[in-house]
């Protein structure tokens, strides 16, 4: 396994619920598993462990390979994990994280905030400081300028902390 047992169980948890687990469990368990084996060790119905399985494929979590039955000529699904997948999905999963932090951040530093000190009102950019002559466009007290290092600080914090663990 290349990732904790505690991760991909979360994972499964968040694509499918308590069920998802248990049938990712069972795949530990026994790889190569049928839908009908998966049911019978989770007593989950199988239209249920089938719709669960054909989730986790689309997250590339499982695989399957086919077979065709030699005595009725049907074919056999059997299903796997991929742990390696798993891998690629949490990495993809903090590449958009890290995305997502690098917009704000370089928000952030693009932009004066402004903010006339309720605690009720957002606070406003320069460009809408200007338009309003300084007045907050919520409750029309006076603007302040409101310092954001400490934001910007912690968000290049994050972002160099995702981006080591990206290179890890
Ligand atoms: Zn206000």
């Amino acid at each position: 396994m290349t990732v904790s047992e505690e991760t991909l169980y979360s994972i499964a948890n968040v694509l499918g619920g308590e069920q998802g687990v248990e049938v990712i469990k069972a795949l530990k368990d026994k790889q190569d598993s049928t839908v009908e084996d998966i049911s019978t060790a989770t007593k989950i119905q199988i239209n249920d462990v089938r719709k669960l399985l054909y989730k986790f494929y689309n997250h590339s979590l499982v695989t399957s390979k086919r077979f065709r039955d030699k005595e009725t000529g049907w074919f056999i699904f059997q299903w796997r994990l991929q742990p390696e997948l798993v891998e690629a999905y949490i990495h993809g999963m903090k590449q958009k994280i890290l995305k997502k932090l690098e917009t704000r951040l370089e928000f952030e530093r693009l932009h004066e905030f402004y903010h006339c000190g309720n605690p009720t009102c957002p606070k406003t950019t320069f460009e809408v400081a200007m338009e309003t002559v300084f007045r907050c466009p919520t409750c029309g007290e006076p603007l302040h300028r409101l310092d954001n290092v400490e934001i910007v600080e912690f968000l290049e914090k994050k972002v160099s902390e995702i981006k080591e663990e990206l290179e890890a």
